[in-house]
């Protein structure tokens, strides 16, 4: 089995102005040390996200975008195309839970920006995740089904390598930072909810691709809890709001992580 890497992504969400955005950066910066795969990525918004790319030190960082369209060009006021990413986000989210449940984006939606990432050579991450109701009522098994083979629609077997998936349970997202459910997805969820998702994958692209492909997790991760994710099998990194927006705690994320990478050798 090839080694995966490990990435950890920092969703800044609607936060920061170009400054803040600025300065934040050359703060982490002074306290990140590169490590051998291991990929900090960092998800500002949209606006910022070129003169980051003229600031950032990608041997430190990468940089992804929290949403675009599909469509490459055209009569689309205020969107932005992932073609035009090109040279300054390597990755892109899709799918995100508050894209789908207060934009509206729907499982095709999702579907048609993945491909067009892959199209322009950007990385799609592809958020999935049950709701509360979903889980409460068995379906989270389902749920997951219809939107990895909605979201994956256009990937044949030879790009799924290039796309990362996300687990984002919506009931554990931002209830750490003053969400309005309390509900932490625990590690014995997690790891659960990963084997779902792998054999989900495997129906769908094979046992190889199954092992090999990337998943991460995210919902509510912070410094005390890294470590517990990130020791499950088949977890290979975060995707961290709330966390992220504070230096101190953002760098330590990043600390344990290294430190739980260097253990599991
Ligand atoms: C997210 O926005 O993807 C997320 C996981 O947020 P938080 O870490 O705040 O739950």
């Amino acid at each position: 089995m090839e080694e995966r890497k490990t990435y950890i992504v920092a969703n800044w969400k609607m936060n920061f102005t170009m400054d803040e955005s600025s300065i934040f950066l050359h703060k982490l910066a002074q306290k990140i040390t590169p490590a051998k795969n291991l990929e900090i990525i960092l998800a500002p918004s949209i606006f910022t996200l070129q003169s980051l790319s003229l600031q950032v030190d990608y041997k430190q960082f990468r940089l992804a975008a929290q949403n675009f369209y599909h469509k490459d060009f055209g009569a689309y006021t205020g969107e932005v195309a992932v073609a035009q990413l090109k040279g300054i986000a390597e990755y892109g989210l899709v799918g995100h839970s508050e894209r789908r449940h207060i934009f509206g984006e729907t499982i095709e939606d999702t579907g048609h920006k993945v491909a067009a990432a892959i199209r322009s050579k950007v990385v799609p991450i592809l958020c999935i995740g049950e709701t509360m109701s979903e889980r409460a009522d068995g379906e989270e098994s389902d749920v997951i089904y219809d939107q990895l083979i909605g979201g994956l629609s256009g990937i044949t077997s030879h790009h799924i390598k290039d796309v990362i998936i996300a687990y984002e349970p919506v009931w554990a997202i931002s209830t750490g930072g003053g969400g309005t459910v309390s509900a932490i997805c625990s590690p014995d969820d997690l790891a659960s909810t990963i084997k779902i998702i792998r054999s989900h994958i495997k129906h769908l692209y094979g046992a190889k691709v199954s092992q090999n492909i990337r998943v991460l997790f995210g919902g509510s991760v912070n410094v005390e809890n890294i470590m517990s994710y990130l020791q499950v099998d088949g977890v290979d990194g975060a995707l961290v709001g709330g966390a992220s927006l504070n230096v101190e705690s953002f760098s330590n994320i990043i600390k344990k992580t290294k430190e739980i990478r260097q253990a599991k050798r």
